[in-house]
């Protein structure tokens, strides 16, 4: 397992560089984020110890558990699952950086009601659902400036990026045109001073495209991890 692990690594850091290459970008521009739902605390620790720092996880209750395992390894985390409400206190708890699912203003009115008790604040990326699913969460990129704008007020939370999860499709086209849109969105904000350089999307399936239109993050988990036990809507529709 360590070995693949390694090698699974070595395959994807290998992949952002000719995606570069052919997107004239350098490769230092592109974070790998280990996507690690489901993924134990020991696997984890391998891929860290490949010059890894940064993971994403999906749900609280797993960054529980593998909190005090992962501690002594410096890392960054940020959560980049579907958040129900009641769940803002617990997400403080365990040393998140970031919250990169941040995709309703309900959240976001409790996040900043809870920094503020807590006397804190926090990173967050606005998460739009680009491809228009109805299964995906994340605000409509319609909404995109007044979302941002009123997120903005919250002088707790940070925008510094944005995240999607694009379209599952084979066709190449229909899953470019939701990154493209991602891309919009930023330049929009941008315009309006919004700080949101961070671009969060591409997967194990579509990171070359999302590179192409831009990601400075991918976000990868079974082309470093191998196939999850369940399909990711479970993950996804925690609490729908
Ligand atoms: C699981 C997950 C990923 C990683 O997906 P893979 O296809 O396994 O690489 C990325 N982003 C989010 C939000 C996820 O839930």
């Amino acid at each position: 397992m360590e070995n693949q692990i390694q090698n699974n690594i070595a395959k994807i850091l290998e992949r952002i560089e000719v995606a570069c290459h052919k997107a004239n970008r350098n490769t230092d521009e592109v974070k790998l984020l280990l996507a690690t739902k489901t993924v134990s605390a020991e696997n984890i620790k391998i891929a860290l110890n490949t010059h890894q720092t940064l993971i994403g996880e999906n749900k609280i209750q797993e960054i529980k558990e593998k909190y005090e395992l992962l501690k002594p390894i410096a890392h960054q985390k940020h959560f980049i699952g579907h958040l129900q409400t009641n769940k803002v206190k617990e997400l403080l708890r365990y040393d998140v950086n970031c919250i990169q699912s941040l995709d309703r203003l309900k959240l976001a009115e409790k996040l900043q009601k809870r920094l503020e008790y807590e006397d804190r604040t926090m990173a967050a990326y606005l998460q739009f659902n680009t491809s228009y699913e109805e299964s995906k969460f994340g605000m409509d990129p319609r909404e995109a400036l007044r979302f941002a704008m009123d997120v903005q007020q919250f002088d707790r939370i940070k925008i510094k990026g944005l995240m999607t999860i694009g379209l599952f499709s084979a066709e190449e086209e229909k899953v470019r045109k939701c990154f493209k849109r991602l891309k919009n969105i930023q330049l929009q904000l941008l315009d309006k001073d919004i700080p949101v350089t961070e671009l969060s999307m591409g997967m194990s399936g579509d990171m070359e495209i999302a590179i192409e239109e831009g990601a400075t993050m991918i976000r990868i988990g079974t082309a470093i991890f191998g196939k999850r036990e369940h399909p990711d809507s479970y993950y996804w529709n925690e609490g729908k």
